[in-house]
């Protein structure tokens, strides 16, 4: 029996082990013959008491295999279904045993994992952080086919399940046992198989005990069936809210409340098979796709070190010079510290630093009130920040990052004057988030250990890191910033320099793209409005207003006198903008009084009038649907001349960064993953039509050409 260790003790009892190869247990190809050998066996034993499924590896069952599952097409969708009914027909056989079965959940076990657990009549989970349950298929654009989302209607109940199943809510064994999805607890790993035994032994006899919800006469789901006043109260609520929240875009929330309802309507089996139905449906859709795609393979590929140079031991930060205690150099102490590094907070003056370090202790505090940490240990982590405005404090800085203004001059003078404070060999990051390393290196005696380590704001909550390699950056100082952002518990992607590198750049199309339908007389709110439809978090305008229109013209002003402008496309009807709204109207954004809107200090915001008198013209007209291709496939279009052009050096890095860097919608799988579903001939005549009417900017890169007749995609 591949993979299922089989072992029967002196008392009747058969401890199922699960040892699959590889390194996870999973629903690949071997399990269902597994378990279906294994239940066989089972049903054939004589004098049964009772059966404990465990795991010989570190999780206990890691769940669906999403390889094949992106396999799916219309041809083999019905043998995918019948697998998925397959898998629950065993999973119903093991259930109705007659003799009571337990799972003894050692580690995560998450989706098919969990699933795999509830065929157990009773449920027992070692009480450890690593322990985690849930349901995360929604993240991936799926659902729980293997009954998950039927029997989680049936222990929880719709209210109580809605964020497991439709927010992927993942929670440790004390919590799960709250909410019902387990029964019990072990403090120590020892007692797991002991204290599995023990219940068996406790109800052999208990007839209760050895049957499920679903097939005990007269069980009532919690909350009440589909029927019950609240439910039936709740149910629009809860399909306006789905709908508010993904836009309309993501189709695996609509599909599970759909799912949940049916199993509060039908009899169980007829449930079951509506959800693998629901299953197969999602698992063809593109969505899904790029959602496992980019969210499981490229994160995998990313988090694994695909991007760190091989060869180069484990370079761990120990004590951080962090230059600048402004918004961003505030968030790298606290990210820092928190990791349980040495943090040296250094401004123009103290007064600046202790303000940049209360930041932290602010932070500090709401976790402290929150219960997430205690007193003794938050002052552990503000201890670990020395804020100053001494040179000498910064000695012996295994890594420095320079957070000053965006000035290259500045931030040249500051490199010449604090380099000679790195410890022999340490590494200087910048997080700048435009300018070229390789230039602001030509002020380092160090070219090679001088990065780009680009946070995103705001630094507590953002979880990438984009890495900038300079000309002459060593690949040791790699492997050092690398680290630090592992260590800080952060995504790093690592990108080739260029101006605005890999993020800043592409996001910059989108705002341009939103000006240029301004200056073409679209109105503001409909522009706003259909960047939000496309799935991106907020309207360029509005985004515009955030990062400052004053800012970005001082960002031009420095490109122009590198005369590095060109790098960066066409931006010229945006520059012109720009100059018209701060220069002429003294509209710099939204922290200088106001920009394309107004903000009122109640919070309110309405379009600055005098934006309507400037640009709107009543009389234009352009198509709903073009306007959203021009938002999205600028963006596109501008990650693939990354990619082209090899600042973006794997389709990985663009995809996670896209999504986690500048807020790409979580539906294309990352602004390159979305090419490859809705292909790469369609694209490339979809950009063709937009150049034709719209400009050359929309050009599709040559890139997607040679792709095209090599007959491959953007893998
Ligand atoms: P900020 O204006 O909030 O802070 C800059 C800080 O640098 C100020 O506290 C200032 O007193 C200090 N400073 C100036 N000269 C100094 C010197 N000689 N020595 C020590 N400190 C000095 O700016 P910010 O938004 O934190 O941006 C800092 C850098 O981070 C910029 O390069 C910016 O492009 C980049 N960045 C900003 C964002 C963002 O969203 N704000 C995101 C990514 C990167």
């Amino acid at each position: 029996m591949s993979g299922f260790n089989y072992e029967r003790d002196a008392n009747g009892v058969v401890t199922v082990t699960m040892d699959m190869d590889g390194p996870v247990n999973s629903m690949s190809e071997a399990f269902l013959p597994a378990l279906r050998d294994t239940v066989e066996k089972l049903e054939a034993e004589s004098d049964l008491t009772g059966v404990v499924l465990a795991s010989a590896k570190k999780t206990f069952f890691a769940g669906g295999d999403l390889n094949s599952l992106c396999q799916v097409t219309e041809e083999n969708a019905e043998t995918f279904f019948t697998e998925a009914q397959a898998i629950k027909a065993e999973f119903g056989r093991l259930e109705k045993l007659g003799k009571p079965t337990v799972a003894a959940i050692n580690g995560a076990a998450l989706g098919g994992g969990l699933e795999l657990a509830l065929a157990c009549h009773y449920r027992i989970a070692w009480d450890n952080k690593a322990v985690q349950l849930g349901f995360p298929e929604v993240t991936l654009g799926l659902l729980p086919g293997g009954g998950g989302v039927v029997k989680a209607i049936y222990l929880m109940g719709l209210m109580a399940s809605n964020e497991y199943l439709i927010e992927g809510k993942r929670v440790v064994p004390s919590k799960a046992k709250e909410a019902g999805l387990i029964n019990e607890t072990v403090d120590s790993l020892d007692d797991l198989i002991p204290r599995a035994k023990a219940w068996i032994a406790e109800n052999q006899d208990n007839e209760a005990a050895c049957t499920q919800p679903w097939d005990t006469k007269g069980y009532r789901i919690p909350g009440g069936n589909a029927n019950h006043p609240a439910v039936a109260q709740m149910l629009p609520v809860a399909s306006a809210m789905i709908a508010q929240k993904t836009r309309g875009l993501l189709p695996a929330p609509v599909k599970i409340l759909d799912v949940a309802v049916s199993a509060m309507r039908v009899d169980f089996e007829t449930a079951m098979r509506i959800e693998s139905r629901g299953l197969t449906e999602l698992a063809l859709t593109p969505v899904a796709k790029n959602m496992i795609n980019t969210f499981f393979f490229n994160l995998n590929q990313i988090n694994g070190g695909a991007s760190r140079p091989k060869d180069i031991e484990p370079q761990n930060t120990q004590k951080v010079g962090v230059l600048g205690a402004g918004m961003m150099g505030q968030g790298i102490a606290y990210v820092s510290a928190m990791a349980g590094i040495e943090v040296i907070l250094k401004d123009i003056s103290q007064e600046a630093a202790e303000k940049g370090k209360a930041y932290t202790e602010g932070l500090l505090k709401k976790r402290v009130e929150r219960g997430r940490m205690t007193e003794e240990k938050a002052q552990q982590v503000l201890d670990m920040i020395k804020p100053t405005a001494e040179n000498s404090d910064l000695n012996g800085c295994d890594l420095i990052i320079e957070a000053v203004f965006e000035n290259m001059a500045l931030k040249h003078d500051i490199t010449k004057e604090l380099e000679p404070c790195l410890a022999e060999g340490g590494v200087w990051g910048s997080n700048t988030s435009t300018l070229p390393i390789t230039q602001l290196a030509e002020a380092s005696a160090n070219a090679e250990n001088f990065i780009g380590i680009h946070f995103f704001s705001p630094v507590d909550k953002m979880p990438l890191v984009e890495i900038i390699m300079g000309e002459n950056t060593s690949d040791l100082a790699l492997a050092k910033a690398f680290d630090y952002t592992k260590q800080i518990r952060k995504t790093p992607i690592v990108v080739n320099d260029s101006l605005g590198f890999f993020t800043s750049r592409t996001f910059g199309t989108y705002l341009d793209e939103g000006v240029r339908l301004l200056t073409e007389g679209i109105h503001p709110i409909q522009i706003d409005n259909l960047g939000k439809a496309i799935g991106m978090p907020v309207g360029p305008l509005t985004v515009y207003d955030e990062v400052s229109l004053e800012l970005s013209r001082k960002a031009w002003a420095t490109w122009k006198d590198m005369g590095v402008l060109d790098n960066w496309g066409d931006g010229t009807v945006t520059r012109d903008v720009i100059d018209t709204m701060v220069g002429e109207h003294g509209r710099g954004g939204r922290h200088h009084g106001g920009g394309f809107y107004e903000y009122g200090e109640d919070g309110s915001k309405a379009i600055w009038p005098g934006l309507m008198d400037l640009y709107y013209n009543a009389d234009t007209s352009v198509a709903e649907d073009d306007i959203k291709d021009r938002l999205l496939f600028r963006q596109v279009i501008e990650a693939l001349k990354c990619l082209e052009t090899n600042v973006l050096r794997t389709v990985a890095d663009g995809n996670i960064g896209s999504i986690m860097g500048i807020g790409a919608p979580a539906w294309t799988g990352g602004l390159i993953q979305f090419v490859n579903t809705y292909g790469l001939e369609r694209f490339s005549a979809r950009c063709a039509e937009l150049a034709s009417q719209y400009g050359d900017r929309f050009d599709a890169p040559a890139i997607v050409g040679e792709k095209i007749a090599a007959g491959e995609n953007f893998a």
